[in-house]
């Protein structure tokens, strides 16, 4: 998976060499290349709406557009699709609606996976589903707020008159007719319709320093609570493992394992429970002028585990070396 985007992102192997994967046509560097402003690093529900009409136009029909449910104050809660192949993938946006970044990232991959035509296309998309929950809270993202919208939230995980955090409402012991937040409902129910064998949960983090004293860009976590089968555990430490390594060698992000609870309603934690194979993706807030690379970084952690997904290479991955990434070190003084 690495050699494969090694050779048109022009980063110079390290580490061993791959696995021999199924053969596979290579992406051709051309192919791979996003206009840069689909939308802005911060995109408004409508500005997502429009770069999403736009990219399923281009791609000819190979991007479906759809909605898992709705907001509050009614908003789509947008589902794009790409891909017709049994393995079914699902990557979520911006959950917190002031963590942006995965959302401009998902758009790139979107035009990336979709638009383009090429042998490497028809065969990645002749294995993969991809579904991308695209700014899961665009009630919060219009507002710049971490919880939905909801003036009657009230109790744990919300704050009162403001809304709910939807990334502790995942809990799949809750009956579903019990959970206050329609974002929450509406990725649960997503995920019991089709069943993905890989979730990923794009957010947003503080600014922290790595043991060696570089900054962080980048922190990952598997599913940590004790429901988790071992099973799915094993996938999500693999998953993490071959994130760290994309996203380090490929688009050159200091990432660490991030210090996340055991809370099974965290989406991290919920969809191992279920069976996936999960992991949470955090990037670092960083000034303005790194924000281009911090999209890039989520957009090759998408690109990088669909290609790892595809070809089995994610698979053979060692999950023990999950061990390796380094915790997460003290916060940047402000
Ligand atoms: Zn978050």
């Amino acid at each position: 998976m690495i050699g494969v985007f090694a050779a048109l992102l022009a980063v110079p192997l390290l580490g061993p060499s791959p696995v021999k994967a199924e053969p596979a046509p290579p992406p051709q560097p051309t192919t791979l290349a996003a206009p840069a402003t689909l939308v802005p690093s911060e995109p408004s529900p409508e500005q997502v709406g429009s770069a999403l009409a736009a990219i399923a136009r281009a791609s000819d029909g190979r991007v479906r557009l759809g909605a898992i449910g709705r907001s509050n104050e009614g908003r789509p809660l947008r589902l794009a699709t790409v891909g017709r192949g049994p393995t079914r993938l699902l990557y979520v946006t911006q959950q917190h609606g002031d963590e942006p970044l995965g959302t401009p990232a998902a758009i790139q991959a979107l035009w990336v996976l979709g638009v383009p035509r090429s042998a490497w296309h028809r065969w990645l998309l002749s294995r993969l589903t991809i579904d991308i929950v695209v700014q899961a809270n665009p009630d919060g993202a219009v507002r710049d707020q971490r919880y939905n919208h909801d003036p009657t939230a009230s109790g744990e995980y919300s704050q009162p008159g403001v809304g709910y955090d939807i990334n502790r409402f995942h809990n799949p012991l809750t009956p579903i007719s019990d959970n206050p937040v329609p974002e929450s409902r509406a990725v649960l129910s997503w995920w019991r319709a089709v069943r993905p064998s890989i979730v990923v949960d794009y957010h947003m983090q503080g600014r922290y320093l790595q043991p060696d004293g570089r900054e962080t860009t980048a922190s990952i976590l598997w599913p940590t609570t004790p429901l988790a089968g071992a099973d799915a555990v094993n996938r999500g430490r693999q998953l993490a493992v071959s994130n760290y390594q994309a996203m380090t060698y490929l688009a050159g992000a200091n990432v660490t394992r991030y210090p996340g609870g055991d809370y099974e309603g965290i989406a991290r934690n919920a969809y191992g429970v279920l069976g996936s194979a999960s992991l949470l993706v955090e990037l670092s807030n960083l000034p303005a002028e790194q924000v281009p690379a911090q999209i890039r970084a989520a957009f090759v952690s998408m690109l990088a585990t669909a290609q790892g997904a595809a070809d089995g290479s994610l698979w053979r991955v060692d999950p023990a070396a999950a061990d390796t990434v380094p915790a997460r070190g003290p916060s940047l003084p402000d």
